[in-house]
């Protein structure tokens, strides 16, 4: 575990050589990654809870380090002022969310092969989590909100 644990903060040139392949459920988008990826945020806010059906678990990546394969079904539906978010027309899988302000793509950790080499991070929004499961504070709380850090376990 160790191992794979030094992979997200030890970028050196073997990083850099490394590339993550994603596909949605019906293959109609495939993309490639190149280089590493943030480590694992799941965001409880309530356009992630809605988009995904659940909280939403994202790596991200530079734009450029994203190279399509196919793009055939790929959509992308403005969900706020600044942001949008990217889904397959097909199959319905949720794929990503793009912020006109950064120069990152945030991608679905759930839709990356096996090994990702991804580590979880943390949680983001927690405060707007649902009311039906506990946000795990051991598992690390890594933002705060709008509202002020979100420190307490499912209030
Ligand atoms: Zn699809
Ligand atoms: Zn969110």
């Amino acid at each position: 575990m160790q191992e794979i644990a030094d992979v997200g903060f030890d970028v050196g040139l073997e990083m850099a050589e490394l590339e993550t392949v994603g596909a949605c459920l019906c293959g109609a988008v495939r993309f490639t990654i190149r280089g590493p990826l943030r480590n694992v945020l799941a965001c409880h806010c309530s356009q992630c809870r809605k988009s995904s059906g659940h909280f939403w678990a994202a790596t991200a990546a530079a734009r450029d380090a994203f190279t399509f394969q196919s793009d055939d079904g790929l959509s992308w539906f403005q969900s706020s002022k600044e942001a949008k978010r990217g889904f397959c027309s097909n199959c319905g899988s949720s794929l990503f969310w793009s912020h006109s302000g950064k120069d990152t793509l945030s991608v679905s950790a759930g839709v990356l092969e096996k090994p990702t080499h991804l580590i979880f991070g943390g949680h983001i929004f927690c405060d707007d989590a649902s009311d039906y499961y506990p946000v795990d504070v051991d598992e690390g709380i890594f933002e705060t909100t709008s509202a002020g850090p979100c420190g307490s376990k499912n209030t």
